[in-house]
């Protein structure tokens, strides 16, 4: 429960703020309002479009913190009572985005608009009125590393100099500009880039986070179960769904990519420091990734039919994985970030954070939770016959 003593990293006092949290009914937003509650003082003005995800935060009015969060069901894009919720905060955190790779390449557009266009007059708003703003990035404006450019068995390919991905030094790689798969990154450099711009000429109050693979419970959706059968979540969710249904796992042109995974919850301490923090957190762009949980995809996708058979006691399939190439999954204009690894410099010396969870841990607790919420909608669903 929240207490009367805490204290930021320098031993003062934290003072109960009010944020509002666009994005709030996410992935990402349902943890962190959670946090809040069960943990801090804060109020939180709750924007988003769903709130399925933090029902359980909202109802029954007789919850402990329920003088401490309202839902706003507003879509940003198109909503003239934003500016009064960002003016009445004292902090603004913008989680809104399109966010799932099979959208860049086939929803560019809308791509593109969520992430830049959208997000405008959020960064408007709060430079206009001299409010705080933790702005959602993604580690996605690295792009590629510039190693992946040498030849395949080149020394230098393991020189960290050429792979490790740091805020204040390494540039933007994307492809070019048919490879759609882009767009996103493009589009949350460019709102980096202004929201920099702000900081730097109307001294906008500003944090920058870049989420290195945050994954864990309520992560997207299971196709066919919380969302309509064709939908194409994120790697979490898409391997969920295939173990779920006792289906091969697919690796994306061999699922040679790699990735390092942070559970959802170590990063939720990464950011409660960036609330009660200011000081320390403003005018900086921060990884938030556990550069020790490195796996190629391949080995994640072993790793998790291991983890399922343990947690739902049912013995892994005898193939467990099918390839398949990047333009039948994704389609036309797809491309891939080859290698991620953050470096945790500038967030260890502003904020003292370390990730604790391993990847064989957090891939327990959270294909547990995906297990017990969807096995048995999984087990109704196949056996319901085909609607003709
Ligand atoms: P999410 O899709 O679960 O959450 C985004 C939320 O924003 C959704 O609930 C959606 O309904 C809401 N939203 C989108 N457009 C909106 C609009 N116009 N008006 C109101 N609400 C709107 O995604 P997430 O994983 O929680 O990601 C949150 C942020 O973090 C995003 O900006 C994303 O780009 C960034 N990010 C996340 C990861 C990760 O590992 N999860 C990695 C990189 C970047
Ligand atoms: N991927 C895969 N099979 C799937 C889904 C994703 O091989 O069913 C790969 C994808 O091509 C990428 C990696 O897994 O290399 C991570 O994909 P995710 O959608 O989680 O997002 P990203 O990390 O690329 O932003």
């Amino acid at each position: 429960m929240a207490s009367a003593a805490r204290v930021d990293l320098d031993g003062n006092p934290i003072k109960p703020i009010t944020i509002c949290m666009i994005g709030a009914g996410g992935f990402i937003g349902s943890h962190l309002c959670g946090k809040l509650m069960a943990e801090t003082p804060h109020k939180v003005l709750a924007v988003d479009v769903y709130n399925d995800k933090i029902k359980h935060l909202l109802e029954p009015a007789s919850l402990p913190w329920s003088d401490r969060i309202q839902f706003r069901c507003i879509n940003i894009k198109n909503d003239s009572r934003l500016k009064g919720l960002i003016k009445m905060a004292d902090l603004t955190i913008n989680l809104a985005a399109i966010c799932t790779p099979a959208d860049y390449n086939t929803r560019p557009l809308d791509t593109i608009y969520s992430n830049f266009i959208d997000a405008l007059p959020v960064v408007k708003y709060c430079s206009e009125n001299n409010k705080r703003i933790i702005h959602f990035s993604t580690c996605e404006v690295y792009g590629k590393t510039i190693g992946c450019f040498l030849p395949k068995d080149h020394p230098l390919r393991l020189d960290p100099a050429y792979f490790v991905l740091k805020e204040d030094d390494s540039p933007c790689i994307f492809g070019s500009i048919e490879k759609q798969r882009w767009s996103y990154a493009c589009a949350k450099q460019l709102i980096e880039r202004l929201i920099y711009a702000e900081g730097a000429e109307n001294s906008l109050e500003f944090t920058i986070v870049r989420p290195f693979n945050w994954i864990g419970p309520r992560m997207d959706f299971i196709p066919g179960i919380d969302c309509p059968s064709e939908g194409v979540p994120r790697v979490l969710a898409c391997f969920s769904n295939n173990l779920l249904r006792r289906e091969p796992l697919k690796l994306v042109d061999g699922g040679q990519s790699q990735r390092t995974f942070v559970y959802i919850k170590d990063a939720m301490e990464a950011v409660l420091l960036m609330i009660e923090n200011p000081a320390r957190a403003n005018g900086h762009i921060f990884n938030v990734g556990n550069p020790n949980n490195e796996v190629t995809v391949r080995q994640l996708a072993e790793m998790m039919t291991q983890v399922y058979s343990k947690v739902s006691t049912e013995p892994p399939l005898e193939v467990p994985t099918i390839d398949i190439s990047s333009k039948e999954f994704y389609g036309e204009g797809y491309d891939d970030s080859d290698k991620r690894i953050p470096d945790m410099t500038i967030i260890n010396r502003q904020l003292g954070w370390n990730p604790k969870t391993s990847l064989w841990d957090l891939l327990e607790s959270t294909l547990t939770y995906q297990h017990r919420t969807y096995a048995e909608a999984i087990k109704q669903a196949i056996s319901k016959p085909l609607a003709s």
